[in-house]
């Protein structure tokens, strides 16, 4: 693909660019800030598995001001975390950390000064593999870390957003995050996909169950939860409303629109906001630029097995 053909394609990956974004998923926060409000009265806001940044900026330009350097805002604290290292941001705190990890939790409370956050929201994604089942498993593990994270940073009455897959079991995910909201909908925003089963949901009024003690144990890694959700009935199975957001004047992120140029103005590739710093494919790179990644390359440096001593 050429490095214009995505501009071309999707039209939130192109205005990300053009509006100083660092990603796309950028429009996802502001269109669920558009239709449930979620940065008002905010002063503490904590943004988990952040890199490379773009949900960080719009907390830093929503609470703090039009502008990410600007000087309102100066009672705000943001804190992002992730297990990459992420280019600075005005206002944000950075942890390089695991969101699984209590030691994490602890990290924020102390940047907080032992305050608890209004708001914590959370993109967090592992890589994919393309095996469904077990990327659906994957994300809802990471959603219940971060609600577990949550749990011991968030204020009660807080907001916790988050990336679902709606895949067959989100109905145990609802479940779980109904013990600890009153408030759970599921929502789309229209810049995600509709090709793609990622969701948001927006967990209101933070009011654990008594006597709740924080804890980063997951319910789905204990085997005795050996019951198919899907089956549960009365008041056992939770419904949770869907909503699509982000009003129908909004782009369709599954369209391709055409370029609008003035007449006689010729297309200009614009750069990304935020190149990566440390991208996973510097390695690779590297390899090809210096010509290392021939076969006999690869086979001279791979270890002696029973297997190479057999071969012919
Ligand atoms: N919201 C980000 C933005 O707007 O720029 C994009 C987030 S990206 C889709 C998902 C991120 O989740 C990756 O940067 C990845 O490193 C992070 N992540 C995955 N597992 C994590 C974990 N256990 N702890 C912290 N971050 C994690």
């Amino acid at each position: 693909m050429g490095r214009s053909s995505k501009d071309k394609r999707d039209i939130y990956y192109r205005l990300a660019k053009e509006e100083g974004w660092r990603a796309r998923s950028a429009f996802k926060l502001l269109q669920l800030d558009h239709e449930f409000n979620l940065f008002t009265g905010v002063n503490r806001a904590v943004d988990l598995c952040a890199a490379p940044g773009s949900w960080s900026q719009v907390l830093s330009r929503k609470l703090r001001g039009q502008e990410e350097g600007g000087e309102q805002g100066e009672e705000v604290k943001i804190v992002a975390v992730d297990l990459q290292a992420m280019a600075p941001l005005p206002g944000v705190t950075q942890i390089q950390g695991d969101i699984t990890k209590v030691s994490t939790a602890q990290e924020i409370i102390r940047h907080f000064e032992g305050q608890p956050a209004d708001l914590v929201v959370c993109d967090g994604a592992p890589d994919v593999t393309g095996l469904h089942d077990v990327d659906e498993y994957i994300q809802a593990q990471l959603l219940l870390a971060a609600l577990n994270i949550t749990t011991h940073v968030l204020k009660p009455g807080g907001t916790f957003v988050a990336k679902i897959f709606r895949g067959k079991d989100v109905t145990l995910l609802y479940s779980q995050l109904k013990i600890f909201f009153s408030g759970v909908t599921c929502s789309k925003p229209r810049s995600s996909r509709n090709s793609s089963i990622e969701a948001f949901v927006v967990c209101q009024n933070y009011s654990p169950p008594e006597g709740y003690v924080p804890n980063m144990s997951n319910p789905l890694l204990d085997h005795s939860y050996d019951v198919d959700f899907n089956q549960l009935e009365g008041p056992n199975r939770v419904i949770v409303p869907f909503l699509a957001c982000g009003d129908l004047s909004a782009f369709d992120s599954d369209r391709t629109y055409p370029l609008q140029l003035d007449a006689g103005k010729r297309y200009e590739y614009t750069p990304p906001a935020q190149p990566p710093i440390a991208p996973p494919y510097q390695q690779a790179c590297h390899l090809r630029r210096n010509n290392l990644l021939s076969r006999e390359d690869a086979l001279s440096n791979r270890p002696n097995t029973s297997h190479d001593e057999t071969a012919p």
